[in-house]
């Protein structure tokens, strides 16, 4: 039995591999095929429920494991349990019914415990699991390494296990889970692939259909359009993300398996909406759909769809020179904070939006004051900027030190946010400074993000500074029917160019107050 079987992995599914008694079919998902048959660096799989996400990955395993002799392949799941079940009740199934596998790939000298099946021509398929360390799968050597229920997987790990990799001619990493919010380990591989999308096409008003809670109707899947019943077992795989991305990567719902044996729409769908605790949860598992759950006023979407400028500039061109709305917004890290630093940020007005231009965040020897004292007025010369609007709240040291700097003091407007003031600013004549609505303030900036009246530097610039938006969630009191913005990680980025927009907003309307 030394053949090799040169043939797709769903071919081999199709023709060897048994469930529950008789060949496995791909008739009604056909659109399971490509995903069984990619061979990429990287594939991510989100799937909702219902949707034969532990059969697939078996399947594949074993194809794999069948075709290709001494062919290593290493299955890792956050917990002991997960791997159990996925042994226990998808591998080991598909081993003993499969009369092919049965026959001449597995007798009494070969291992098949829970941890570890090892067959007759020499490939192994490993069951693991590691949360948040990756000690107990050292000393491995692995050709594919599939991560399950990757969601709740520490993204650190990964590089850690698949140093197993290292000497393998195949190195390729599978990912498969179920969303939660747009922002984790599955999200970022998500936004980072090809994102393909399952779109159907309306047989009643010919128009592709994008699958969401659209098209869910109360008997069945329909059409966002027209409402007709829509056959979402035809249709066609479609790039949402980078299509040229090394990461292949596919959203699997249940719409797609409406016609499905196991899957009772009333039950799985109708029902489950009405019981389900939130909005999240069926997003989540039903469709298979990232949810914020109202949590986050910002999402990576949002910013994502910001990010459309060109590359950070380093120097500016007349052409940016020659505008005369330019400010600089400052917010400062605390003295010895390892997780808040400085983040200066340069905007201007253009066509109506408010443009990020430049992002700086000041670490290692740059965070020391000293820097940073004669690095702003540098880059307040560089940009002839109009006006500098910087943070008020470590008191009126650094701010002072500036303005001597700048000659200017009168170009230096600070700022400083309250948690109880009503307006949304009031100019304080005592302290010198503004005082700001936190909660307001803050509120128009987010909906200038998402009316995308704001454009950040292009995404792969912008990225490092995105964690300081996605930091921020709501925090509602119940009680007093109040909510607040508080934050999870360092938001100085996002302060920074609030400071600076809000500049901008006195520029524009110098003698009247801001609003
Ligand atoms: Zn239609």
């Amino acid at each position: 039995m030394a053949k090799i079987i040169r043939i797709a992995p769903s071919q081999f599914t199709e023709r060897f591999l048994h469930l529950n008694g008789k060949p496995f079919s791909f008739q009604n998902y056909e659109f399971m095929k490509p995903i069984y048959d990619l061979d990429s660096p990287e594939i991510v799989m989100k799937f909702s429920r219902q949707t034969s996400k532990s059969t697939t990955m078996a399947n594949v395993m074993m194809s794999k494991s069948a075709m290709i002799p001494h062919f290593k392949q290493l299955y890792v799941s956050p917990s002991v349990d997960q791997t159990k079940i996925f042994s226990g009740d998808r591998v080991a199934p598909v081993i003993e019914s499969s009369p092919l596998i049965k026959k001449h790939y597995i007798n009494s000298n070969v291992s098949q415990n829970v941890f570890t099946k090892r067959f007759l021509n020499g490939s192994t398929l490993y069951l693991r699991y590691a949360l948040q360390s990756a000690d107990r799968l050292r000393g491995l050597s692995t050709d594919i390494n599939y991560f399950d229920e990757a969601q709740d997987l520490n993204m650190d790990i990964i590089p850690v296990i698949n140093q197993s990799m290292s000497r393998s001619l195949h190195k390729r990493t599978v990912f498969a889970g179920t969303p939660k919010r747009t922002k984790g380990t599955l999200a970022e591989l998500w936004y980072r692939s090809t994102m393909y999308e399952w779109f159907s096409k309306c047989g009643h008003c010919n128009k592709w259909n994008f699958l969401d809670q659209k098209n869910v109707g109360l008997y069945g899947v329909i059409c966002r359009y027209c409402g007709e019943h829509l056959d979402t077992r035809k249709g066609q795989w479609i790039s949402t993300g980078d299509p040229t991305s090394r990461t292949k990567g596919f959203r699997v719902n249940i719409l797609m398996f409406e016609s499905a044996p196991w899957v009772d729409w009333q039950t799985d769908v109708i029902d489950y909406r009405k019981t389900c605790p939130n909005d999240a949860i069926f997003y989540n598992e039903v469709l298979g759909l990232e949810y914020d759950e109202g949590v986050q006023p910002i999402t990576l979407a949002d910013l994502r769809r910001c990010a459309t400028g060109g590359p950070m500039i380093e120097d500016p061109t007349s052409v940016h020179l020659s505008s005369t709305q330019t400010t600089l917004g400052l917010d400062y890290g605390p003295v010895n904070s390892n997780k808040s630093k400085t983040v200066a940020s340069i905007i201007q007005r253009c066509e109506g939006k408010t443009k990020v231009l430049y992002l700086k965040r000041y670490k290692g020897h740059e965070a020391d004051y000293s820097f940073i004292h004669s690095d702003i007025p540098g880059l307040f010369a560089k940009w002839h900027v109009a006006v500098i609007g910087a943070d008020a709240g470590l008191g009126d040291g650094p701010n002072s030190e500036i303005r001597g700097r700048i000659g200017q003091p009168e170009r230096l407007i600070a700022f400083r946010h309250s948690g109880s003031q009503r307006a949304k600013a009031k100019w304080n004549p005592k302290s010198n400074e503004y005082t700001l609505n936190r909660n307001m303030v803050m509120t128009d900036l987010f909906r200038k993000i998402k009316n995308r009246q704001i454009e950040f530097p292009r995404w792969e610039d912008f990225e490092p500074f995105a964690d300081d938006f996605l930091n921020i969630v709501i925090e509602y009191d119940d009680h007093a029917g109040t909510y607040k913005y508080v934050n999870t990680g360092p938001d100085d980025a996002l302060h920074s160019i609030l400071f600076g927009e809000l500049a901008l907003q006195l520029l524009t309307a110098r003698n009247t107050m801001m609003g």
